[in-house]
């Protein structure tokens, strides 16, 4: 490994702008001589994040990380100390010592700056084959189709897969990349019985996903022919980036680089579906567009959102699947307390409660058309209107059919139930129930269903609905005890006690979710009503909202305590209690193992016993 002298780390640490190298993730107030934001390391709702440019710190008085530019982004970005002061050298125009190239160096970089090291130069290939008149041929066709200019190609660094198997392996090889590298981020795939490598986009226009910092951590690729393959058999219009040490596609937005910028001066992101909606809607003048990348919104990019925007605009397609993944997201950002509107169509003739916008209307088309339709598309954005709001006027009273009405009433409810504050809750129960010229008691009654409450008289303003234990007014203890009603508790000796730690931890960090996915939880947990409300949590309910409506009250209590809300290091925390379960599941494997041991040894069934016995061991030595 290379040594960098201590008077060229000074020399980044004193050029570094840390409040720039936090600003890409964080998005940061002025307060006095400091700077202040929502911290990335502990999920939060109020700043208590602070960042000193004098000092060259970072400080977080809720979970009391603290360091400077090198620590943040080591910690942030997950890189190493050589890493991260290549990271910031680059950043702040400092020379590092230069190197000699050799393999040993390269075998000691670690794998994650490898992969990153591949993508480039796949980023690259594939832009040079887009700019060759003859090669990138189908691909400029498709991009002209779509009127994307020269300016957006740019920003986005588009490029080109050919369509013959080998060029981008072939490249990489020239290049004395190490395919392995290049397989595992997905780029390039063995041939199983031939040897040798293939390229996995082909015929593909290639949109490189580039995180804040520049880096390029993986790719989505469109196909520009016919989605049929030579078979016949269809062929996957978009083909992303398989999961890997730099791609968690649950965590990266689509444009998020090119778009954080203008989260602060526009104050808002627009919230599309794919990514040459990002792209046209960029070229139309709305640079603070992001989408998720193929999958509905996840929680860890409504956090990600929530750090770096004030608030959201959803401008979704205007069809049924359009209406659903609105009313998910919604769901999502009400939960997060980040404002979200819905952008709206003047003269819109939606139907059923399905069309938002005018038929056949979707961000692209409207975005790659003339000047009327950016027009358009200003005017819509402009008048985004709050999520529950818009709703409650312009789509759900347009439901005719009893199931389309009882369905509107149904989604209604389900959003309502987010809502932390209960007049709004009420004043939004009683405009809807006028706008469907519905009897509020049907409203209130299907909050209460929502929310896990007997229906029986119970409005809205005494409902519980969303109450953080540490919103003002949720008492956790009192708003949740007694008032059940006819509320299927499931009954059953109460989950173990270090289970409902668990859950407790994550109801206060929800930020922890994925963490805890990766770690097993779900493979842990024995209670099965626990088992369900955390793979609930994970598909993005509430662990607030479902403790009660899941559990008797002492459990539901254990879970809502908020006792681990102000701990230094939830994440450690997390590490330890699954630490903790691990060990204890084996202890309960050993247990049942050696029940059966002693069974077959009474039966005299020898060959089992030994089988038993060996199986006892392996275990042991797992749990050690
Ligand atoms: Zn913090």
């Amino acid at each position: 490994m290379a040594l960098i002298p201590d008077d060229t780390i000074a020399e980044i640490r004193t050029k570094a702008d840390i409040v720039a190298i936090i600003g890409q993730h964080v998005q940061l107030r002025k307060a006095g001589r400091n700077w202040k934001g929502l911290c990335p390391f502990h999920g939060e709702k109020t700043p208590s994040f602070n960042v000193s440019p004098d000092k060259g710190f970072f400080y977080c008085f809720g979970c009391q990380k603290k360091g400077d530019a090198f620590t943040f982004v080591m910690e942030y970005e997950g890189k190493s100390f050589h890493e991260a002061a290549e990271t910031l050298a680059a950043l702040t125009g400092v020379t590092l010592p230069i190197v000699e190239d050799s393999p040993a160096l390269r075998r000691a970089r670690s794998e994650r700056a490898q992969m990153l090291e591949v993508n480039k130069i796949a980023a690259a290939f594939f832009r040079d084959v887009l700019g060759d008149p003859a090669r990138g041929a189908a691909g400029r066709a498709y991009l002209d189709g779509r009127r994307i200019d020269a300016a957006q190609e740019e920003r986005f660094q588009l490029g080109y897969a050919p369509g013959d198997w080998h060029a981008l392996a072939d490249h990489l090889a020239a290049q004395r990349v190490d395919l392995e590298i290049a397989v595992k981020v997905g780029l390039i795939v063995r041939q199983p019985r031939a040897g040798g490598f293939y390229d996995r986009f082909r015929d593909r226009l290639v949109c490189p996903v580039i995180v804040p910092g520049g880096e390029v951590v993986g790719f989505s690729a469109r196909i520009v022919g016919d989605a049929v393959g030579r078979d016949g058999t269809p062929v996957a219009k978009y083909i992303n980036s398989p999961e890997s040490a730099v791609y968690k596609k649950s965590k990266l937005l689509y444009g998020l680089a090119q778009a954080r910028e203008s989260f602060r001066s526009k104050g808002r992101a627009v919230l599309v579906e794919g990514n040459f909606d990002v792209i046209s809607m960029h070229q139309a003048g709305f640079t603070e567009t992001v989408a998720p990348l193929g999958t509905a919104l996840t929680t860890e990019q409504v956090e990600q959102l929530r750090r770096l925007a004030d608030r959201v605009v959803l401008f979704y397609d205007g069809d049924r699947a359009g209406y659903q993944a609105t009313v998910s997201a919604l769901s999502m950002f009400l939960a997060a307390e980040l404002p979200a509107h819905i952008a709206t169509a003047p003269g819109r003739a939606g139907g059923g409660g399905a069309g938002m916008l005018r038929d056949g209307a979707d961000p692209d088309s409207l975005a790659s058309g003339g000047a009327d339709s950016h027009e358009r598309l200003a005017e819509m954005i402009g008048r985004a209107r709050p999520g529950l709001e818009f709703l409650a006027y312009e789509v759900w009273p347009l439901a005719r059919t009893p199931e389309q009405r009882a369905r509107a009433v149904d989604d209604a409810a389900k959003l309502l139930a987010k809502v932390a504050n209960p007049t709004e809750r009420d004043l939004i129960t009683g405009t809807l129930a006028t706008a469907m010229q519905l009897d509020p008691g049907v409203v209130q009654r299907a909050l209460a269903r929502a929310t896990g409450r007997s229906g029986a008289g119970a409005g809205p303003s005494s409902g519980r609905g969303y109450a953080h234990p540490n919103a003002p007014g949720g008492d956790a203890s009192a708003g949740h005890s007694s008032d059940r009603g006819g509320a299927p508790v499931p009954d059953g000796p109460p989950p173990p006690t270090e289970e409902l730690d668990l859950l407790a931890l994550l109801a206060d960090h929800p930020g922890l979710g994925a963490t805890s996915e990766e770690s097993g939880v779900l493979s842990l947990l024995t209670d099965e009503r626990l088992r369900d409300m955390y793979s609930a949590s994970r598909a993005g309910q509430s662990l607030v909202e479902l403790a009660p409506q899941r559990l008797s009250t002492p459990s539901a209590q254990a879970v809502l305590s908020a006792r681990f809300a102000k701990h230094p290091d939830p994440a450690r925390l997390l590490d330890q209690m699954v630490a903790n379960l691990r060990l204890r599941q084996g202890r309960l494997e050993t247990a049942e193992l050696q029940r059966r041991l002693a069974d077959a040894q009474r039966r005299g069934d020898t060959d089992l016993a030994r089988r038993l016995a060996s199986q006892i061991v392996t275990t042991r030595k797992q749990v050690d």
